[in-house]
């Protein structure tokens, strides 16, 4: 062997020596230590061989750190809960207004606020409608209900055939209560369900409203297959604004929708599994993003809502076992302001939300990840099978809005303009006749029949 072999091996042979010299003492003493103390002897740390359990071919068995919608069971004692909108009445396409969906072990699924772009988040899913019928709204903001008719009308198309449930809070005056709102809504979607009476399965597009107090204090306004939902009022802009706290199976989740920090949350989100509330951009971003003036932005910022550092201030008060804090545009800039601003106030659990957060909470442990879903979506599978058209909802429909029946259709004005295309519209009934092993009649050789 060479010398300079000898060398390098004595240098090999004198690091090591040297690194244990430097580790062993403290080694000994804390070995010495424990004896003293009655304590079991660590084991050194020491690598061991072991079968890893992953292969170059297989699914790998380790938890999802992402959540893919349809792919997971929920468990019988599991709350699962999914923002499906984190932002702000002005809309963007990084992030939807207002929506939390909860679904619970015992198959109900609840939406809390459905604000504007929401409805495309709920979609994305994949759920059957007939699972997404209730949907519960803090306060009449768009930005909490703007995509309220998306759901009923887009709903019901993919298939819900049974009627879309809705609680909200009454107002200082009949007006301003959610029943009046939910009128407006039906009055200006007349021309939309009158124009799809008749066409498709129409049980879907029946509207069930629940109005109740905005004063009510922890007021039960749903108690149905063990699960039960209270209200609180809330403090935002002018009366009528609530918040919201659902106990299933011992778990707690509330929602705020929008307040100022208020007395009633803190009192009924006390220790809750999951607490949601709303935490507003910080003032300087109010400024120099939103182009607020600093009048405004202090006002919106602090007065309105609730600035971080109250958001902090609300939590360490009901100590939730997961604080998640929505309504603000987070972004890669404004995401650190609003995190050490809350920590300023408050130190425990903490997620700052974005669209397609999803909780899983159970009894013994919360975690937190983000969906992915696929943009794509068609409609879910039917919960319970579809009805074909039948034309006597059109006289139902008049009969319930005053709409003449006769108006629902085509005048014979506009059916003048028609391209006679019988010649290839026909073939099309033909080949699904065919295809289900079904008589289906061409309408216009139908008329004709009929008029003989
Ligand atoms: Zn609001
Ligand atoms: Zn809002």
């Amino acid at each position: 062997m060479k010398p300079s072999l000898w060398l390098t091996r004595l240098f090999v042979i004198g690091g090591l020596a040297l690194s244990w010299a430097l580790f062993a003492p403290e080694a000994s003493l804390q070995r010495a230590g424990n004896e003293l103390l009655g304590l079991a002897t660590p084991q050194p740390a020491v690598a061991e061989e072991k079968e890893i359990p992953v292969s170059p071919t297989k699914v790998s068995q380790r938890p999802r750190d992402t959540y893919f919608p349809n792919t997971e069971d929920l468990k019988p004692d599991e709350m699962r809960v999914i923002a499906c909108g984190t932002g702000m009445p002005t809309t963007r396409a990084a992030q939807a207004a207002a929506c939390f969906l909860v679904e619970l072990g015992n198959g109900d699924k609840f939406l809390f606020d459905i604000g504007s772009g929401s409805a495309e988040r709920i979609s994305s899913l994949q759920i059957p409608y007939n699972y997404l019928d209730k949907v519960f709204i803090g306060h009449l903001h768009t930005d909490h209900f703007g995509a309220l008719h998306d759901l009923f009308i887009g709903g019901a198309i993919m298939g819900r055939n049974v009627p879309l449930r809705v609680w909200g809070p009454s107002g200082p005056s009949p007006e301003l209560g959610t029943a009046h709102a939910l009128d407006g809504m039906m009055q200006m979607l007349t021309w939309d369900l009158a124009g799809r009476a008749g066409m498709i399965d129409f049980r879907g597009f029946e509207l069930e409203v629940n109005e109740f107090d905005y004063k009510g204090e922890n007021a039960v306004i749903y108690d149905e297959n063990g699960v039960t939902i209270r209200s609180f009022p809330a403090i935002h802009s002018i009366d009528g604004p609530v918040s919201f706290v659902l106990e299933w199976n011992g778990l707690k989740f509330a929602f705020s929708s929008d307040t100022y920090p208020n007395k009633w949350f803190v009192e009924y989100a006390k220790d809750a599994d999951i607490a949601i509330h709303e935490c507003f951009i910080a003032v300087p971003s109010l400024v120099s993003k939103m182009r607020f003036t600093p009048e405004s932005a202090l006002m919106v910022g602090t007065q309105i809502h609730t600035a971080p550092e109250a958001f902090g201030k609300v939590m360490s008060e009901i100590t939730p076992r997961m604080a998640v804090a929505y309504h603000f545009f987070k972004d890669y800039d404004t995401t650190g302001e609003v995190f050490e601003r809350i920590r300023s106030t408050y130190d425990g659990p903490l997620s700052l939300a974005e669209d397609f957060m999803v909780w899983n909470v159970s009894k013994d442990e919360i975690t937190e990840r983000l969906a992915v879903v696929e943009d794509r979506t068609w409609s879910p599978p039917l919960a319970r099978p579809a009805m074909p058209p039948n034309m006597a909802d059109r006289k139902t429909f008049s009969e319930k809005t005053g709409v003449p029946e006769e108006a629902i259709g085509y005048s014979e004005f506009i059916e003048s303009g028609t391209l006679d295309v019988d010649d290839v519209l026909r073939p099309i009934y033909k080949e699904a006749s065919e295809a289900v092993g079904r008589d289906f009649p061409y309408p216009a050789d139908e008329k004709e029949n009929e008029g003989e």
